[in-house]
């Protein structure tokens, strides 16, 4: 039996059949971890001795009751800046390099209640800045689908260890993008859910108005089955909101997508243009409305969500200073006073992308500037929600490209931020708008340098908030 290629509801029915036991599983995944990870380099830290506590449980509760919970006994990986406590949680940064977690993020309180088995923590960029993984400050992750790529980011280690089979699903973070892109680049599906779905209690805040915890999955299914376990209302993060209600079975020829007619423009990569339009294709076929609609405030969504990020995170990242939090300077000798512990520890642990948006987002919120540029990207920010509400009135879904490009090479975008910030100008509006988004694989093309290899192109499939359940079922249909 090909335990890596099970869904969720299989392995969920096997345990229960005993064809296996939820130990001898996670023993597969771990062990094929070891063999296998070197090459990819998906985790950061190896959670074994709790990934077998967890396993014995499910089985233990399997013997009793001859039931489980969906996800018992199902092996996953989280990102590396959600907490789960009595493990490191590094965020892929040298200033928490030795942190330990002391409590359970809520997302992981609730996947544990169900007895899912965690196998470890995934690398990404250093808190969740980036679209390659190359930030990370330990190494850099590799795409499984071929090697020489990145596995996109910043949920890349996340992306990759469910796309190399080495779990059946992942959790991660997005603020623009870092579950869809990765999703895409990895040919794997991956949700990031409208704002307020998901409890962020636990989650180390890049940008707290955009952050949003979501879910992949090797299939669409695997990916809504995660997602249920997470969402709803948490007392613990004030902005988490009521549960979604359940849209009942969509029927496809009732369905009205609309394609954002700024999202095809020159410049995006032919392959990955022919790849989606041929996906509308066939959602036509399947019987769907296809419509085009306008978000006409794109082009200023980019520029504004590098505002009001960067200033979130000037706030966010404060805390790490040496002395409240992260590693510290303060027994160097050529250190003289409190403020040189905060100059000195940031300066040696935070890596150069961190500082540049520290940097930035410091600027933008200071005296002189915030109404010029803070301010003035609210505005903005309102602005494109509204290009939201409006299309999402006239369709049930928008469908778009994830990202203009195929997966690209490691080292290809290093030496330029903004060559690297365009990885997500298809991503981040849904960020700014609070709707949610999945991305799934569209199809698939040659390698550009070997024929031997295909790389994945993913699309994106938007709904209002709290409609999740539309674009699983969109995605699901044309998966199948
Ligand atoms: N690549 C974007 C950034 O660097 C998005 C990252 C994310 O979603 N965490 O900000």
């Amino acid at each position: 039996m090909e335990l890596e290629k099970l869904s969720i509801r299989q392995i969920h029915q096997d345990l229960i059949d005993k064809k296996f036991s939820a130990e001898e599983l996670a023993k597969f995944f771990l062990d094929k971890i070891r063999k296998e990870d070197g090459e990819i380099n998906s985790f950061i830290t190896i959670t074994e001795d709790l990934a077998l506590k967890q396993a014995k449980k499910a089985d233990e509760i399997i013997a009793k009751k001859n039931d489980l919970p969906l996800l018992g006994g199902v092996p996953c990986a989280i990102k590396d800046n959600i907490l789960v406590e009595g493990i490191k949680c590094t965020s892929a940064s040298k200033i928490l390099e030795n942190y330990i977690a002391p409590y359970d993020a809520t997302v992981i309180k609730k996947i544990k209640e169900q007895g899912a088995v965690i196998l470890g923590k995934t690398n990404m960029d250093e808190f969740a800045m980036g679209s390659s993984t190359e930030n990370s400050a330990f190494f850099c992750t590799k795409n499984p689908c071929d090697t020489s790529r990145v596995p996109g980011g910043s949920s890349g280690g996340s992306a990759a260890a469910v796309s190399a089979g080495f779990c059946k699903f992942a959790l991660g973070s997005d603020t623009g993008g870092s579950i869809r892109q990765p999703a895409s680049f990895c040919g794997v599906a991956g949700l990031k859910p409208s704002y307020g779905t998901v409890s962020r209690y636990g989650v180390m805040a890049y940008a707290s108005s955009l952050d949003q915890i979501g879910s992949f999955g090797k299939s669409v299914e695997d990916c809504r089955d995660a997602f249920k376990a997470i969402k709803g209302k948490d007392p613990l993060d004030s902005t988490s909101l009521k549960e979604p209600a359940d849209s009942e079975k969509i029927d496809l020829r009732n369905l009205k997508i609309g394609i954002p007619k700024e999202y095809f423009v020159a410049g995006m990569d032919k392959e990955v243009e022919k790849t989606v339009k041929e996906a509308i294709g066939k959602y036509e076929k399947m019987g769907a409305e296809i419509i085009e609609v306008s978000l006409p405030h794109t082009e200023y969504a980019l520029p504004c969500y590098y505002i009001i990020a960067t200033a979130e995170a000037s706030a966010n990242l404060a805390r790490f200073d040496g002395i409240k939090y992260g590693s510290s300077e303060v027994g160097n000798s050529e250190v003289k006073d409190l403020l040189e512990v905060y100059i000195k520890s940031r300066e040696k642990y935070f890596g150069s992308e961190v500082k540049r948006r520290i940097m930035l987002g410091t600027y933008v919120l200071s005296s002189g500037y915030y109404d010029a540029y803070y301010k003035q990207a609210q505005k903005v920010r309102s602005l494109v929600r509204g290009d939201f509400e409006k299309a999402l009135s006239r369709a049930d879904i928008l469908l778009t490209p994830v990202s203009p490009t195929l997966p690209f090479k490691i080292g290809e975008k290093m030496d330029d931020p903004l060559e690297m910030y365009l990885s997500d100008i298809y991503t981040i509006s849904i960020n700014l708008a609070g709707v949610g988004a999945l991305s799934l694989p569209a199809g698939w093309v040659e390698s550009p340098d070997d024929k031997a290899k295909k790389l994945p192109i993913g699309m994106q499939l938007i709904a209002k908030p709290f409609e999740e359940e539309k674009i699983f079922q969109a995605a699901m249909a044309f998966e199948k």
